[in-house]
């Protein structure tokens, strides 16, 4: 999978711009403010549909127009090309289009041009709350596997029902309808995490020190809210035994919805124990093993998007992260200044200056 050019109008501070990719490493550099970021971003939402930078679409359509409009061409294999149009306006609809045929259901699309994105902002999934952590898990697995994506749906969907249910006082008979969906859905959401993670952590491992020389054990595990026994008849019993305090407090108290990951090295919880370094081994380990995953259980592979992360290496982790990224990835990377001493990997390199990209 290649990404051999990309079309932007009015898409945050670019008016318009063209962009033809010659390379399998491309390289954006400028000063602060320019909008490496913004293109960076712009690659990622042809994966996802969504951000990697925030929740939502608003603040993506540039400042004063009505509607932004991107365009790619992939290709997939030496004569398969797909031309791929998203158009979306602040805050409201998203449109999209395959080959010029209107898809309207996003599901069916997702998956299709996979891409991992490595940033600082990646500190927040050893730092922060489960929800990050959650997210990050969500979104790999269901990349990964369309039948997880459909549980998780499933699942979110019968919850929000039965919320309402609760907040509106709605009788045991109403719940009951959205419990059926929503029971084998946590079930199965449940069961598709356990299997996945010592997968997961199994990469973590191996790219983690594989990037910091380290010979420490990294590990992830899931912090489940419930554990499923058997056929899960004990999730089920415990989920209508809370129906009461469910009710007072207006929200479903136990699921996956509640789960947590706990990432350690050496058996310690890296959220209060590791330092600088090792949390940053961590997050890139983890962005490593994604992508590792995501090819194994798909056969495709995804984008790397690295923004502003080459340049906070020092030297040696550089190479050592040069080294990881697989030859026949497209590898899109951006910082103040190109990091390396000489061009060796034939890197294409843009200029980014306010909102314009220009091939070196
Ligand atoms: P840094 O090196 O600081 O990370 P960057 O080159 O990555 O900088 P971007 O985050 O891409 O910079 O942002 C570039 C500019 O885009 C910012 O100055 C921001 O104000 C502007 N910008 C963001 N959204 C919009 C929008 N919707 N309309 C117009 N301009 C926008
Ligand atoms: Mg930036």
């Amino acid at each position: 999978m290649f990404l051999l050019s990309l079309n932007l109008e009015h898409y945050r501070n670019v008016v318009s711009a063209k962009l033809d990719f010659s390379s399998k490493r491309i390289f954006f550099v400028g000063p602060n403010g320019q909008g490496k970021t913004n293109l960076l971003e712009a690659i990622g939402l042809s994966s996802n549909l969504r951000s990697f930078r925030k929740s939502g679409m608003d603040g993506l359509v540039m400042e004063g127009a009505k509607f932004s409009r991107i365009f790619y061409k992939f290709e997939c294999s030496s004569n398969n090309n797909y031309e791929i149009l998203l158009g979306f306006e602040n805050k409201g609809n998203k449109t999209l289009e395959v080959d010029g045929e209107k898809i309207k259901r996003f599901a069916s699309y997702l998956g299709q041009f996979p891409s991992v994105c490595m940033s600082s902002r990646d500190f927040k999934l050893v730092r922060e709350g489960p929800s990050e952590r959650r997210k990050w898990l969500d979104i790999v697995l269901a990349s990964a596997s369309q039948n997880y994506f459909q549980v998780l749906q499933s699942f979110h969907r019968a919850m929000k029902e039965r919320n309402s249910i609760l907040k509106n006082n709605g009788s045991d008979h109403e719940l009951e309808a959205f419990e059926q969906i929503l029971i084998p859905n946590a079930i199965e959401l449940i069961r598709l995490r356990e299997e996945a993670i010592p997968e997961l952590s199994k990469l973590l491992k191996k790219y983690y020190s594989s990037l910091t020389g380290y010979q420490e054990d990294a590990s992830l595990k899931l912090l489940p809210n419930s554990e499923i026994e058997g056929d899960g008849n004990n999730f089920t019993e415990r989920l209508l035994s809370n129906r009461l305090k469910d009710r007072q407090y207006g929200t479903t108290s136990i699921g996956p919805h509640k789960d947590d990951l706990k990432l350690t090295i050496d058996g310690k919880d890296a959220k209060t124990f590791a330092s600088e370094g090792q949390q940053k081994g961590l997050v890139l380990g983890l962005r490593f093993a994604e992508f590792d995953f995501v090819r194994q259980k798909t056969g495709r592979i995804p984008m790397i998007i690295a923004d502003d992360v080459l340049g906070e290496l020092d030297y040696e982790r550089r190479k050592k992260f040069e080294d990881l990224v697989p030859e026949d990835a497209q590898f899109f990377a951006s910082g103040t200044e190109f990091p390396f001493d000489k061009n060796l990997n034939d890197w294409q390199i843009f200029d980014v200056a306010n909102g314009t990209f220009s091939s070196r």
